[in-house]
């Protein structure tokens, strides 16, 4: 391979045939319900563009828990379809994309004189299983107090009458976005990275579209017929919207799976919240709060509070494990776009979907879940379908994998795969790769797995540098550019291999 280096990736005629003829339709956001669309529309026969403003899945889809769930909680709030729904996606997702979709067990233990009694709890988990057909991922079961002190030797004794067992998906947010977007790019989508939407005048029977392109640092007009907002936390801040937000952050940790040794995902509950400790390879994912957020939406902070509060929450149900912020490898803090409703407690809102049409042409898609992304991009096209008035195939994307089953998956996976040149080469050259974050963060998850992430940084950047032809100064510019992301998300962890002197971030992209 060394003798003949791989001809870097140039991204200049995706971004001139986006502006080459009138789209049908020109999704705006690059999160998974924007790469939903994008694929949806694709499969069925439309003219179709997509922008991200950075990099897919730079908002909130490469920032959740890694759940594909029905939501047991909501059953308590007595939302029966919305549970159904996601339940039945959940299994969708299962199919079409087995390789991010693992079954996942969950104990969630119960104890004297709690709101969470065992047995409700155990008619709950068999309603839940029924609302996701006929069998849910896995049979939820109930375990008596021995049972449950046997399986987390850690648990807090104290009152503990038993524990019910059901079964969720857990998957990986970002590679879900990355591999819709492979599928709806190889049925002809254009997608596009670093490319901003920036305004849209509506014409006679077309919008034309205002961007920036970031990495070629030129304007772009784009010409299409409808246009999707899918921008998640930031719909309502795009000119025409007529989304109305509630945001709240919630923040994940991650600590080393010795500190934690569970067998299975455990349900942590404080007062009527339900946080999780989810394994995750070698490590645990904790999290997560749920508060309202007013601050800025790119990069959302985890505050020191934000990590106290976890930290207390695994406290109380395990004394012993004494986990310490010094504990903590790495955070993550994403902003949940929930359809507005000023009452209430974030974790009462409802978790449903809006499509709008906010003016002709224009349509606002908001809320919902990752797990509800399919189902949502399947109403939002046959909305623009009927728009555009004309006919087009039938919708297939419940149905049709993500990849080509014959195709090598090894480098998209639940669990960050090992750190090799090949994966690197495979993310600049097939799947958009432009930036040295792209790759740690939303192309492996590297960044969040690894202690020592400034290592794997060492070790990625002269391969993404002979992909990409990157000279030693941007190479350089790269590496400072992603540390202070760092000290941004989490200011209030001592990581052993945080940088001392952080760099100012390079102003642009140069051109592939
Ligand atoms: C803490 C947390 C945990 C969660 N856990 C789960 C879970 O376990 N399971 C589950 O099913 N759901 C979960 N969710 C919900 C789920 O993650 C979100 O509903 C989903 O990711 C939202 O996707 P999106 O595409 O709407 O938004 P985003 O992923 O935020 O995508 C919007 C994109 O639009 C881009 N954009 C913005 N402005 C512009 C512009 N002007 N031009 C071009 N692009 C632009 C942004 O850069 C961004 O990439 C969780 C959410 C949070 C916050």
């Amino acid at each position: 391979m060394d003798n003949h280096p791989p001809k870097p990736p140039t991204r200049r005629p995706e971004a001139e045939r986006l502006e080459t003829d009138v789209l049908d339709l020109l999704v705006v956001g690059g999160g998974i319900v924007g790469a939903g669309v994008a694929r949806d529309a694709a499969m069925r026969g439309l003219r179709v563009g997509l922008i991200e403003q950075r990099d897919f899945a730079f908002g909130t889809s490469s920032r959740s828990s890694h759940l594909l769930h029905g939501g047991l909680r909501y059953l308590s709030q007595g939302h029966l379809r919305l549970v159904h729904e996601a339940s039945k996606e959940k299994r969708v997702i299962h199919r079409i994309a087995p390789h991010l979709a693992a079954p996942q067990a969950f104990i969630f233990p119960t104890r004297r004189g709690w709101r969470w009694a065992r047995w409700k709890l155990g008619i709950g988990v068999k309603l839940y299983d029924l609302l996701c057909g006929r069998r849910n991922l896995g049979k939820s079961s109930t375990l008596t107090r021995r049972e449950t002190l046997e399986l987390l030797p850690g648990l807090s004794p104290d009152g503990v009458t038993g524990a019910v067992r059901y079964f969720d998906g857990l998957t990986h947010d970002s590679r879900l976005v990355m591999d819709t977007l492979r599928s709806a790019s190889r049925h002809g989508a254009i997608v596009l990275n670093y490319a901003r939407f920036l305004d849209a005048a509506r014409q006679t029977d077309h919008w034309r579209i205002d961007a920036r392109d970031a990495a070629a640092d030129r304007a772009m007009a784009i010409r299409a017929r409808q246009i999707v907002n899918a921008t998640g936390p930031w719909s309502d801040k795009l000119p025409h919207s007529r989304t109305r937000l509630r945001l709240t952050k919630g923040v994940h940790l991650v600590i080393d799976r010795g500190r934690l040794p569970i067998p299975e995902a455990v349900v942590l509950t404080e007062g009527a919240r339900i946080l999780f400790a989810i394994p995750w390879g070698q490590r645990v994912i904790l999290g997560t709060t749920d508060t309202d957020y007013a601050g800025p939406v790119d990069d959302p902070p985890c505050e020191p509070d934000d990590v106290q509060y976890v930290l207390d929450v695994v406290a109380a149900l395990f004394p012993g494990a004494g986990i310490a912020p010094r504990d903590v490898i790495s955070t993550w803090s994403g902003l949940r776009p929930l359809v507005a409703d000023r009452n209430g407690q974030p974790s009462d809102i409802s978790r449903r979907h809006e499509i709008t049409l906010a003016e002709p042409g224009w349509w606002d898609v908001t809320g919902g879940k990752l797990t509800t992304y399919r189902l949502m991009a399947e109403q939002t096209v046959d909305r623009v379908i009927r728009a555009l008035g004309r006919p087009a195939n039938p919708c297939r994307t419940a149905v049709e994998p993500l990849l080509d089953p014959r195709e090598d998956v090894g480098p998209s996976s639940i669990v960050p795969p090992p750190v090799t040149r090949e994966a690197v080469e495979h993310y600049c050259h097939n799947e958009w790769a432009l930036r040295l974050d792209d790759v740690l963060i939303r192309r492996t998850g590297w960044w969040y797995y690894h202690a020592d992430v400034q290592a794997v940084a060492d070790a990625v950047a002269p391969w993404m540098a002979k992909s990409l032809g990157w000279d030693a100064p941007r190479v350089a510019a790269e590496r400072a550019a992603c540390f202070p992301l760092w000290e941004a998300a989490s200011p209030s962890i001592p990581p052993p291999h945080r940088p001392t002197a952080p760099a100012k971030s390079p102003g642009r992209i140069p051109a592939n």
